[in-house]
């Protein structure tokens, strides 16, 4: 749906139109899409030679449009009519005035025939959608040359039922004509909100982010606006402890009142970075500035949490038999006062909040949430809302969302290429399928489904670990996941019955096939025996059009490592344009030759070459880097060059690694009330063997080895204590202690690296380093390796300095660290370190930056 506030205008398709909904929808049971899709077009096809075959005046997809003024919107409606039946040879022929009929066909998993008050219960958007098309073919009369202006037309809905083609036509009733003006009631409704949704960002007032600048603040925000204002895509890097998203939200908030933006999503990998936006804005936009809820912001605030934080059901699984909590969704929430999360702001919209208030009455909490957010100014939440295949339809089948009105900000966004190329991969096993079949067995499911469920299972089941599948057993695969997700569509399925897990598995499958068509760089491979993994290499050609689709999008990251890195990752342009000159005589513009080549065939002036050279340009991101000043000198670095921490030579060294930790832990100025020393490791085994090293050499050092607590606020409390406790926490690189937590800026004064966290060599590492062959491997092995494994340091030294005044005091402890492959990737900062390599330098460096 396109729609204009200013010209009071919307175009939108019948199909939309008929479906609109402000409220819950009822859902079928799964994602059975393109199955379903396919069934249908068979259906049709059938159908049509049908009546073709007996009517030859019969017409077919016959386009139907026209434009309706209702409560002051003028609508533009478009659309094709399955079939028209010209008078001459319509059914009835004891008609005065013999009519014309246009038929609808709508194939459906259930049994038919059936009532057809049921059919009406369970279908309304069909009938709303025949509905439509007959209003336009009255008021637009006559609609085909075929059809006299007078000609009166009748409607039919045709329902064939999927597995076995058996039909049911029921005539269009005076009461199912109706449903047309429900559907603009509800239309006009939607479109008068968003006006007052763009009167309330008109009149938007906001608190500075910061009361007082810091040094290096004074310009950022001139520095964001005139970048958002000049490129789609902008790249803002700032070292923790800046006010990244103070800065974001100020330059982001003044662009949603000068009405640039209707709508802000604000995306990040981690919650806590989400309730961490939405306390700022809430800071900076509270109607009262003590208030510490969204509840009076002068902005609409949305925080969207995942499907089963919202579950208020016994059992996780959406299906209409199993959770009482999606029935009679539509008169329920007619009945229901829900409304109010989307009409008052001020409504506490905390997530405890949706669940009390969606069990109060009986609807599924998160329909609350999906029926809210068309009508928030600001969307914080999950990448996968906008990256994942399988989540984005929350965001993306909002009523009057568009990517073109959006300002999207994706926040750590370093992190963002390896979570969109894990939303793209897959892992099957034969141990949850051998389980699922009991569960198609107990349900007495599907004969066919049976089978092809049995021969899947015996697939993975026969699988050897292998660095990549055979083309034939891809094919294999391929083509019994084909068969299951056509028996599961073919029939209808009893989900309650057949339970979650098999469930799940039956409608990730379609989903899974759909994906495939998407052209990305996958590996097949089996990690361990009767385990099949289709691993997403690449996902930049995912990323780049996702991102090049928004009106603009900023990625921050406190550091992208190399930015061009970053960039070919996303599938974007590297941010800054190379000179001209490097290569004017050997391509046009910055084309490649390739690309020139295609474009001579189709461009014959200059000016049409400058447009595409344009064009290209402003795809190319811009990068803003925040000043600092005050982290010059902030670190004393040295690098270790006595170790080498690879894996095959680290355990000769782990004695001193041991040694090397009790030193600096004895030498450790006190910060604050701590003395602890930081101690940061590639793996969490690798810092497993120096604890176990310290305690065989009869060591007194009291040492707390990060535990595995997958919630925050325990791995705060156990920070916190081993703070005071121990001299040396032992953190591993790029896990939420060495990332996520920021306690420990300028509470720990020493630190230690241990070693590169370069990934763990595997046939996906190698398939990368295979896919990149063409750059030479020295970049291969640069970009798959030694890019992510320094990112992980950088990432976790930025968080040791969050504020002026603090300072660290670093050890590289690996003489990688002195190689100019991988000294040029560290954040400037920690580059030029004084090289130790022997205990007496150790000593004088420790001494020199008491
Ligand atoms: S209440 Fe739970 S099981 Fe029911 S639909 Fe909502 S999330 Fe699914």
């Amino acid at each position: 749906m396109e729609f204009s506030l200013d010209d009071r205008t919307a175009q939108l398709s019948v199909g939309e139109l008929s479906d609109f909904e402000i409220g819950p929808r009822e859902s079928g049971d799964g994602p059975q899409g393109i199955w379903r899709a396919q069934l249908g077009t068979h259906w049709h096809q059938e159908f049509r030679d049908r009546v073709g075959g007996e009517n030859t005046a019969a017409l077919f997809e016959v386009p139907i449009a026209g434009e309706i003024a209702h409560r002051g919107w003028r609508i533009k409606l478009t659309g094709r009519i399955d079939q028209l039946i010209p008078p001459a040879q319509a059914e009835n022929e004891q008609r005065i005035r013999p009519a014309a009929k246009l038929r609808e066909l709508k194939t459906v998993l259930r049994p038919l025939p059936a009532a057809e008050e049921e059919l009406r219960s369970e279908y309304p958007a069909y009938f709303a959608q025949l509905s439509t098309y007959l209003a336009l073919a009255r008021l637009h009369a006559p609609i085909h040359p075929a059809l006299e202006a007078s000609t009166p037309v009748h409607g039919e809905l045709v329902f064939i039922e999927a597995g076995s083609g058996l039909s049911q036509g029921i005539p269009v009733t005076a009461a199912d004509e109706a449903t047309f003006h429900v559907q603009l009631e509800r239309l006009t409704e939607f479109l008068n909100l968003r006006l007052r949704a763009r009167e309330r960002l008109r009149s938007l007032s906001f608190r500075p982010a910061f009361a007082t600048l810091r040094p290096g603040q004074e310009s950022i925000h001139a520095d964001l606006e005139k970048a958002l204002e000049n490129r789609p895509l902008v790249f803002f890097e700032a070292p923790t402890g800046f006010g990244k998203t103070g800065a974001i939200l100020q330059a982001a908030l003044s662009e949603l009142k000068r009405g640039r933006f209707e709508r802000l999503l604000y995306l990040t990998s981690k919650s806590t970075g989400q309730l961490q936006v939405v306390r700022q804005l809430t800071a900076m936009t509270a109607i009262d500035p003590g208030a510490e809820s969204a509840n009076s912001t002068s902005v609409a605030i949305w925080h969207v949490r995942n499907k089963r934080e919202h579950c208020v059901n016994s059992e996780f699984h959406c299906v209409h038999d199993a959770c009482r909590y999606l029935h009679d969704l539509e008169a329920r929430w007619a009945r229901s006062d829900l409304a109010r999360f989307y009409l008052f702001e001020n409504t506490n919209r905390s997530l405890d909040a949706l669940r009390e208030a969606g069990q109060a009455a009986g609807i599924c909490p998160y329909e609350i949430t999906r029926v809210a957010l068309a009508f928030n100014d600001v969307w914080i939440g999950d990448y996968n809302y906008v990256f994942a295949p399988g989540n984005r339809g929350l965001f993306y089948d909002q009523p009057g969302f568009d990517p073109k009105r959006t300002l999207l900000v994706v926040d750590e966004a370093h992190n963002l290429p390896a979570r969109v190329a894990d939303a793209y991969s897959h892992l099957f096993s034969a141990a949850d399928a051998a389980a699922a079949a009991e569960d198609l067995y107990r349900a007495r499911a599907y004969a066919p489904l049976l089978t092809a469920w049995d021969h899947w299972t015996h697939f993975l089941h026969h699988l050897r670990p292998a660095d990549s599948l055979s083309p034939d057993d891809e094919d294999d695969a391929r083509h019994l996941l084909e068969t299951i997700a056509k028996h599961s569509a073919a029939v209808p399925l009893d989900h309650a019955e057949l339970g979650s897990r098999i469930s799940e598995m039956l409608w990730q499958i379609p989903a899974f096939l759909t994906e495939l068509e998407t052209d990305l760089p996958r590996l097949w491979w089996v990690p361990r025996a009767a385990e099949l993994s289709v691993t997403c290499l690449d996902a930049g050609a995912v990323i780049g059009p996702a991102l090049r689709s928004f009106g603009a999008a900023l990625l921050t990251s406190a550091t992208f490592g190399p930015t061009d890195v970053f960039a070919a990752s996303c599938g974007l342009e590297p941010p800054e344009r190379r000179p001209a000159a490097m290569e004017r005589n050997e391509r046009l513009g910055a084309l490649t030759k390739r690309d020139s080549r295609k474009l001579f065939r189709h461009l014959s002036t200059g000016a049409d070459l400058l447009q595409v050279e344009e064009a290209r340009e402003i795809d190319r991101p811009t990068i803003i880097r925040a000043e600092t000043p005050w982290r010059d000198g902030a670190y004393d670095v040295a690098v270790d060059l006595r170790v080498d921490t690879t894996y095959q030579q680290r355990s000769r060294f782990y004695g001193l690694t041991a040694s090397t930790i009790e030193t600096l832990c004895a030498a450790a100025p006190a910060s604050g009330t701590t003395r602890a020393v930081a101690v940061f490791f590639p793996s969490y085994s690798y810092a497993e063997a120096i604890q176990r090293t310290l305690s065989d050499s009869g060591s007194v050092l009291r040492v707390s080895l990060q535990p595995r607590l997958p919630d925050l606020a325990a791995q705060h409390a156990w920070v916190e204590e081993s703070l005071v406790l121990s001299d040396a926490l032992f953190l591993v690189l790029g896990s939420s202690f060495a990332e996520g937590i920021d306690v420990l800026g300028g509470r720990v004064s020493s630190a230690m690296i241990v070693g590169p966290a370069l990934p763990e060599v595997n046939a996906v590492q190698r398939a990368r380093l295979a896919a990149l062959s063409d750059l030479g491997r020295e970049v291969a092995f640069r970009r798959v390796y030694q890019v992510p494994g320094i990112q992980k340091v950088n990432q976790a030294l930025g968080r040791l300095v969050r504020a002026p005044g603090q300072h660290a005091r670093v050890l590289l402890h690996c003489r990688r660290f002195a190689d100019p492959a991988y000294a040029g990737l560290l954040s400037k900062e920690y580059q030029l370190g004084q090289h130790v390599e022997n205990e007496t330098e150790l000593a004088a460096w420790l001494a020199s930056s008491q």
